[in-house]
């Protein structure tokens, strides 16, 4: 099975290690000699709340999570989170926010925010195509804001903060794309939150991190299942958590640990990074990456191909296919290419990325 899997670049879901899949797999009927798969076991059961207390146990170590933060997940992907921040967060008298908008990601949670008060957009880059980060001392930032909200990774057009950046506010994360591919500065942000289908496991559900101190203040149009209070309170389970994907969240999260932890997994992720914008650096300009140097995302490489020209882009999405190499068609708002290499793409696939890509050059010269 392991050599019929293909080398799968999407933006997520995405692929996830085989080590893994596999205990998925071998588990899959009867979980610990239990006789009962994890997606059968009912979720007040002593084997699922061991399963769920390891999996945040862990998550927590590999994170350093501080005591001050309560670590829970929600339902309904990133986007809930969305509504879910400003639903919590927004404080009277002001009910405003800060938003950093530095790709689509960063735009849609400063729409939401829109519905339920004041987001103030600190920076802007659509302008230039989303394809730098302006520097915080640039940043409007209106000092009654409740929060400011950044996208620490924007997916689509592969730009990544390097650092946590300060203005003096509570700051909000969005940590989808670049979760758990590098340690974090949690006692930092009041929330981070992720989607967990890039680096953690499958879709449809979010890893929030919430300093305590920001519970219980929930507008009360709230929806009971956005409440941070009522997640956290309840751990995970107001209602019946999805189970599979913590499962597999607890599986990706001890293989984290045991291949040593998140300063691994950040070495990791800028080697095969680096591989693949050397490759594009090195071409010539036969391969494009558009983005800022300084904040090249290391889990979302967009590039162009043969300058920007869209049949030979056609061309080699389709040649690709030939040496395993799949999804890696650009977002369908920006086009061209993007490789997304996270945790659970192995270096061979960005290595035979690499060379596919030099035999193209050379075959389909300018
Ligand atoms: N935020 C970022 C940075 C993303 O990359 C995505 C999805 O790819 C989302 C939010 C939305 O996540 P979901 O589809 O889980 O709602």
């Amino acid at each position: 099975v392991k050599d019929e899997r293909l080398f799968n670049f999407s933006a997520g879901p995405c692929m996830l290690p085989v080590e893994v899949l596999q205990e998925c797999q071998d588990h899959m009927m009867n979980w610990n000699g239990s006789g009962m798969g994890v997606m059968e076991m009912s979720h007040r059961g002593k084997e699922f709340v061991s399963i769920y207390n390891q999996t945040v146990s862990d998550l927590r170590d590999i994170l350093q999570v501080p005591d001050s933060h309560s670590l829970f997940f929600m339902q309904g992907g990133a986007t809930t989170q969305f509504a879910s921040v400003p639903l919590n967060l927004l404080k009277e008298p002001s009910n405003a926010a800060d938003y950093a908008v530095t790709g689509s990601w960063g735009d849609k949670a400063f729409k939401e925010c829109q519905k339920y008060g004041k987001a103030n957009k600190v920076c802007d880059t659509k302008s230039s195509n989303y394809t730098f980060i302006p520097p915080v001392s640039e940043w409007k930032v209106n000092p009654e804001a409740s929060y400011l909200h950044y996208c620490a990774n924007e997916t689509i057009y592969g730009v990544e903060f390097k650092s946590t950046p300060d203005v003096g506010l509570p700051l909000v994360s969005d940590m989808s794309s670049n979760f758990c591919s590098k340690p974090i500065e949690v006692s930092k942000h009041t929330l981070i939150y992720a989607g967990i289908q890039k680096n953690l496991g499958p879709a449809g559900a979010a890893v929030v991190i919430a300093d305590k101190a920001c519970l219980g203040n929930a507008k009360s149009i709230c929806p009971t299942l956005l409440d941070y209070k009522t997640m956290s309170d309840s751990e995970s389970m107001y209602n019946t958590p999805p189970c599979w994907s913590i499962y597999v969240v607890g599986l990706m999260a001890k293989y984290l640990k045991e291949k040593g932890g998140l300063a691994f997994w950040k070495e990791w992720s800028e080697k095969k990074a680096k591989i693949l914008y050397d490759a594009i650096d090195g071409s010539d300009g036969y391969f494009i990456c558009p983005t800022a140097k300084d904040c090249r995302s290391n889990m979302n490489i967009p590039f162009r191909v043969g300058r920007g020209d869209e049949a030979l882009e056609k061309k080699f999405l389709e040649e690709g296919k030939k040496h395993k190499l799949v999804t890696l068609s650009g977002h369908r708002t920006v086009g061209g290419c993007r490789a997304s290499l996270y945790n659970g793409m192995p270096i061979e696939g960005v290595e035979t990325l690499v060379s596919f890509m030099r035999e193209f050059q050379e075959a389909n010269p300018e």
